[in-house]
């Protein structure tokens, strides 16, 4: 007798998964029976009942079980090979091709019993037909069960090299192995949250008695999965919480003199951001907190008041944005709010001659810099800091999770004790609350409310491209009264030719429509010096109109761009648009955005949406539905794990849940150290590993 399959048993265990077929499942993160039984179905088929053949209709899906009359394989002319079965039950015959090319299919053997899944096909009197329908080969024994006939029949993610009859077969045959798993979820979480037990939620997953048995599965997985998910996080937030960072306490005094320097009187809702930030910096904790809020709803000032009571107090401070250009911009900011005052601005570019350099590491190293504003460059390994205190991220969906954590790692170089430094990130991503809990769910959120005062909502056309004469007007008549434009163009990849070229053929066409004014053109391809000679052009307004491709997107400030033209708006995403956008109307006068559908369809009622509406929240919520988690903020970007069994946002009630459950069991037991908690600890273990190998590279106390 051989030994009862086991979760931990390679893939390659199974019959029929040889060498490349192993290969295959690794490429959908199958490597064992466990890996395998929580593969999710896509799907599930009602293959229940076969139909008699003599019954069949033409356009219907329908199962057949018959046995091969005849069979054989033809080659065509021009290469391909054709497959070719009869098959026959009590009430007649069907016939069967599938296609293939450069390789030679055998014939299926004369006999043999077979079951067909797929549309059926009927012209006149002839019998009916299968185009390339799912093949089964089934047993000899009408009375042994088979995983691909008679029941609900799942459809699992596929990749090459891996039928989905094959995969059926393997999860088929790895349904032993689900008995013998350990459950993780402690019987009490399961109790409180009225999932199924482990073994009987796998066999409903794949082969359940109904579809609604398939969901409650699902749901027990997607649990499972997001309780991991969430005890990582809390476990996170608890290892942060037991750190340390300066308290910079922020006396009425140091407000007071904050305000003075402030061009203007701060909007209840940055207020409220403001008075969330203060309490962090005040504890002895590392802040890590993400300053949201939609485009143009003020967050510079808020983080530059973090940073000024940081100063205020001797600490060093790091501001860091996501290109030079912006880095710049930030600097000029930041120039303007501390001029007269002694505290001493560095700037950390990434490429920058090696003595300049050295001189400023040196600086920063001693203590003599206290502001140092950069991009990722002020993440190098040999930048030290003396007293970091604070660090600033501008982030405008730009740096990644493994970015945040060299960050986090910068510590305090000379103290005695080794310190975090504080930090805020800045995201204009307007993400629903319970969503950005997910995403970024260790970090605390601060959502900046409300509108500046003054601020006029830019208008949005949504034009079909005959409606070129009245755009080319209207920026005509802008640049007339002394504005400026942008006119953006799509560039899915920095080696997309063909969008390139579109955006130079742009520039010829507004040059030649404009003569009178001057046209500048900035992509990706040029080269960063380049690249900023243009914006900086455009900035100090000896350009008139900016042909740009998406570099535009990351938040370039110039008040006196009044109108945004966007080719191929249906090329963009609802989100990506809404931040396109919020390029104009930052002054007062105003602004006009203009999309252009350049798709062969009706004008596509998602981009009214964003003609309908200026909340970036409300229009996140729309793209979310629309696209999808992954597609809206870039999966690699913020590295959201991949989920197998757990979609958002639609288990965003399940991912609720998950977290009360995480953080009562994080508070019980921190590192998941009882006997009820070892199928968890694992899970969580495993989870780290393929998530975020950086994550285990960061010493714990910067020392
Ligand atoms: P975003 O959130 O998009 O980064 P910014 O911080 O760049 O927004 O602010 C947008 C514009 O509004 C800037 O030009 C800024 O100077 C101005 N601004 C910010 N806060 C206020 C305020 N309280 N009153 C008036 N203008 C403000
Ligand atoms: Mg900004």
């Amino acid at each position: 007798m051989t030994a009862p399959r086991a979760a931990d048993d390679d893939v390659g265990t199974l019959p029929g998964i040889q060498a490349a077929r192993r290969a295959s499942f690794a490429k959908l993160g199958v490597e064992t029976l466990g890996d395998l039984l929580r593969l999710a179905p896509r799907r599930h088929e009602d293959r229940r009942v076969p139909r008699p053949i003599a019954e069949l209709e033409a356009g219907e899906i329908a199962l057949v079980i018959g046995r091969v009359r005849e069979s054989k394989a033809i080659r065509t002319r021009s290469g391909m090979a054709i497959l070719e079965a009869h098959i026959e039950d009590a009430t007649g015959h069907a016939v069967a091709r599938w296609f293939y090319r450069g390789f030679r299919p055998s014939p299926l053997a004369k006999g043999r019993r077979v079951a067909l899944y797929g549309t059926v096909e009927r012209t006149g009197s002839k019998p009916p037909e299968f185009k390339a329908p799912e093949l089964e080969r089934l047993g000899v024994d009408e009375a042994v069960e088979e995983p691909g006939v008679g029941r609900y029949v799942p459809v699992h993610p596929r990749t090459t090299g891996l039928s989905a009859s094959m995969i059926r077969r393997a999860v088929w045959n790895a349904l032993e192995a689900a008995d013998s798993m350990q459950d993780p979820l402690p019987a009490s979480v399961r109790a409180d949250a009225a999932l199924p037990a482990l073994g009987p939620a796998l066999r409903a997953l794949h082969f359940p008695d109904d579809l609604a048995a398939a969901e409650a599965a699902r749901v027990r997985l997607a649990f499972d999965e997001l309780l991991v998910h969430e005890l990582l996080l809390a476990r996170r937030r608890m290892a942060r919480q037991a750190e340390r960072a300066p308290a910079i306490a922020f006396g009425p005094r140091v407000h007071e003199r904050i305000r003075a320097r402030l061009p203007f009187t701060l909007t209840p809702g940055q207020e409220t951001a403001v008075a969330e930030i203060v309490a962090d910096l005040e504890r002895p904790a590392p802040m890590y907190r993400l300053l949201q809020g939609d485009v143009g709803s003020g967050k510079t000032v808020v983080a530059a008041y973090a940073l000024l009571g940081a100063l205020a107090e001797g600490w060093q401070t790091v501001f860091m944005a996501p290109t030079d250009i912006l880095a710049r911009q930030h600097l000029e900011t930041l120039r303007a709010l501390l001029e007269g005052s002694r505290v001493r601005v560095e700037r950390l570019a990434g490429r920058m001659p090696a003595a300049k350099r050295r001189e400023a590491l040196a600086r920063i190293a001693a203590g003599e810099a206290d502001i140092v504003v950069g991009t990722h460059a002020v993440l190098s390994k040999d930048v030290h800091f003396r007293s970091l205190g604070l660090v600033v991220v501008d982030e405008q969906h730009k740096f990644g999770v493994r970015q945040r954590r060299e960050l986090l790692a910068k510590g305090d170089a000379a103290g005695q004790e080794r310190r975090r430094p504080h930090c805020l990130i800045m995201t204009a991503t307007p993400i629903p609350r319970t969503l950005a809990l997910t995403v970024w769910g260790d970090m605390d959120v601060t959502v900046v409310e409300g509108t500046i005062p003054g601020r006029v909502p830019v208008e949005t056309w949504v034009v079909k491209p005959e409606d070129g004469r009245r755009v080319m007007e209207r920026v005509h008549a802008e640049l007339e009264a002394g504005h400026q434009a942008y006119v953006v163009y799509p560039l899915v990849e920095e080696s997309d030719q063909l969008d390139l070229k579109d955006a130079h053929a742009g520039r010829e066409r507004w040059a030649k429509a404009l003569p009178k004014h001057r046209v500048g053109l900035v992509h990706g391809r040029l080269k960063r010096d380049e690249k900023e000679a243009v914006m900086g052009a455009f900035r100090a307004g000896e350009l008139d109109l900016l042909v740009a491709t998406v570099v535009v997107e990351v938040g370039v400030d110039v008040p006196n761009a009044t109108v945004l033209v966007v080719e191929h708006a249906e090329r963009f995403g609802l989100s990506q648009l809404h931040q396109l956008r919020g390029r104009v109307g930052r002054g007062v006068a105003g602004g006009l955005c203009v999309l252009v559908d350049r798709s062969k369809a009706d004008t596509p009622a998602r981009l009214e949406v964003l003609a309908a509406d200026t909340d970036g929240f409300v229009i996140a919520e729309e793209d979310l539905k629309l696209r999808g988690v992954g597609d809206v903020f870039g999966t690699r970007q913020h590295g959201r794990p991949a989920f197998r069994a757990a979609s958002l946002p639609r288990d965003l009630a399940i991912l609720s849940r998950a977290r009360e459950a995480a953080r009562a069991i994080v508070a019980r037991d921190p590192p998941l150290a009882a006997p009820e908690h070892a199928g968890l600890a694992r899970a969580v273990t495993a989870r780290l590993r393929p998530l975020d190998a950086a994550e285990r590279d960061v010493p714990h106390s910067a020392g």
